[in-house]
């Protein structure tokens, strides 16, 4: 449940802050879907699992890409190579892009310290 509304709110997040052209550029879509597969948990569970027993790193990002894909082809009638391509197009910047957390909660520590920087987003700037 956590993990659908947060991909959900990833999305709304990006509309709130962005002119994003959902239906017109698919690389716009590719990039929500980047950040919503990165920040919302999707691969965190099966990144945890190849992490600890198979050490693979690359594995979050594969995760990523492959959801990104999947979330596009489930809502826009393109073909497989499409999506791919406007996903890679998109995938060094938007992967990236980690707001509004900061980073990649990858665990509920990692997701404490984000609130934590969320708290303390002011306090450099209010003492210039
Ligand atoms: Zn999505």
């Amino acid at each position: 449940m956590n993990r659908v509304v947060t991909h959900e709110l990833i999305h709304a997040f990006d509309h709130c802050r962005a002119h994003v052209h959902w239906f017109t550029d698919v690389r716009h879509l590719a990039c929500s879907e980047v950040r919503a597969a990165n920040l919302s948990g999707d691969c965190s569970l099966v990144n945890e699992i190849f992490r600890l027993h198979f050490g693979l790193k690359q594995h979050h990002q594969t995760c990523v890409r492959d959801r990104a894909i999947l979330s596009i082809l489930a809502v826009r009638n393109i073909s497989k190579e499409v999506a791919q391509k406007a996903v890679d197009e998109v995938f060094e910047s938007c992967f990236n892009d980690h707001e509004p957390f900061g980073r990649i909660p990858h665990n509920k520590t990692y997701a404490r310290y984000a609130h934590r920087d969320f708290q303390n987003r002011d306090r450099y700037y209010s003492n210039i």
